[in-house]
């Protein structure tokens, strides 16, 4: 049996490797790979791989939140038992294969289903519209729009970066309809049992050890603040002494000095999986000179981890850290708008199902914790969720992100046989 799925994985591998570059074609945006959250590029995106499917036999379409959905012939109104899937969207200026190998992923595994079992298991692939965050200042939108896990008043607070235009507008632009009230799941999940994602790994630690294939244990929270700043007096650098100035640059230095140092003291202490990254650190670029004090400085504030009272210890760390400069340095800090999304574990059943699928397909697998993806919001809507990690070197969210096809058809065939295997047994 397990022969029988990997072997198939690797006649499907040709066309499969073609789908990634047609798509990588259609994405190319100069330095990398754009396809814009719920925009003309992950439009084309759901499009190519609908008629991929079409092509294998099987029928796809969208739900009203505009994702992509994929079953065998005839099943698309059914309600899923099993979900496969990841995001079409990516980072702008990013990688090919972050979200993109989790969707082809998922309609491998369907084309190698027979028929009559993909349908009675009730298997579906799912590629979700806007997982990535820089577009709307939010993750998951399409996963979240899925499940009924969204506000519908965000629908028009959200504003996509580089439009300006709505969540709303850009629904309605790519024939997305939501109706009216409380927004509700765009399928029906009563019977939805698991879900499966394949995601390329955005760390070096497959690399490192050398494995194809990494099972996710948990997905890491965030604790993030996007629009952080610090205000204080602009002034004249030569004429100011120090004792007179609210140098806003300087507080705001020491501030990420401090997250970096407690970050290690949290890691010393045993909390190895916690992340802290300061991505955007800026004066103003209209009024900043060399010559002046800085009187303001933005930034973003982004801590990651796999225990939410870890997060919250280092949060609250910076927090406390931030008021005591702010009396150093006569400077106000205003983090702004907090968001992001608690830590989950992944289900263990799950987990274990899929180790025992790398066995089976001869492969060495290690556990590990992940990033957010979309399989985070199934599993806490309380749907059993599972991630397969696939070795990617360079790392992600960047042109330079790179994953073996070798590596890509090892992952697919754990899924395959796993997935398999539960077909068999479904009553
Ligand atoms: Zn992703």
């Amino acid at each position: 049996m397990e022969l029988t799925s990997s072997t198939l994985v690797d006649k499907l591998m040709p066309e499969l490797s073609t789908l990634f570059d047609t798509i990588r074609d259609q994405s190319r945006d100069g330095a990398g790979v754009t396809r814009d959250a719920f925009g003309p590029r992950e439009t084309q995106a759901a499009d190519t791989l609908a008629a991929f499917a079409r092509r294998k036999g099987l029928e796809a379409g969208s739900d009203s939140a505009g994702n992509l959905h994929v079953t065998a012939a005839g099943a698309l109104d059914d309600p899923p038992r099993i979900m496969l899937g990841s995001h079409l969207d990516s980072v702008p200026v990013g990688g090919n294969y972050d979200g993109l190998a989790g969707v082809i992923a998922g309609l491998a595994v369907l084309c190698l289903l027979d028929r009559g079992m993909a349908t009675k298991a009730g298997v579906r692939v799912v590629g979700f519209r806007g997982e990535e965050s820089p577009w709307f200042s939010q993750a998951y939108l399409g996963s979240k729009l899925l499940l009924g896990e969204f506000a519908r008043e965000d629908l028009d607070s959200l504003r996509r970066y580089d439009t300006g235009k709505t969540l709303a507008e850009h629904l309605r632009s790519i024939g997305g309809s939501l109706g009216s009230g409380k927004l509700r799941p765009t399928i029906d999940l009563s019977k939805l049992k698991a879900y499966y994602e394949l995601h390329i790994e955005q760390a070096p630690l497959l690399e490192n050890l050398d494995l194809a294939v990494g099972i996710a244990t948990a997905i890491r929270g965030n604790i993030r603040y996007p629009f952080a700043s610090c205000r204080g007096h602009y002034a004249h650098s030569g004429a100011v002494p120090r004792r007179f100035r609210h140098d806003a640059l300087v507080a705001s230095a020491k501030l990420i000095a401090f997250a970096d140092q407690h970050w290690q003291e949290l890691i010393d202490c045993g909390n190895d999986d916690l992340v802290f990254t300061c991505g955007i650190f800026h004066t103003d670029g209209a009024e900043h000179a060399m010559t002046k004090v800085p009187g303001l400085v933005n930034f973003t504030l982004n801590i990651g981890g796999t225990r939410n009272a870890v997060m919250q210890a280092l949060h609250d760390a910076i927090a406390a850290r931030a008021s005591e400069l702010a009396r150093e340095h006569d400077v106000v800090f205003e983090l702004g708008r907090r968001v992001g999304t608690p830590a989950i574990d992944l289900d263990e059943s799950l987990i274990g199902g899929l180790e025992r699928a790398c066995g089976q397909v001869g492969l060495n697998s290690v556990r590990m914790p992940t990033v957010g993806h979309d399989a985070a919001m199934f599993q806490r809507r309380g749907i059993p969720a599972a991630v397969v990690l696939v070795r990617n070197a360079n790392g992600s969210h960047n042109p330079a992100e790179h994953m073996e096809m070798s590596d890509f058809a090892a992952g697919t065939k754990v899924l395959a046989a796993h997935i398999l295997g539960r077909c068999q047994e479904e009553p």
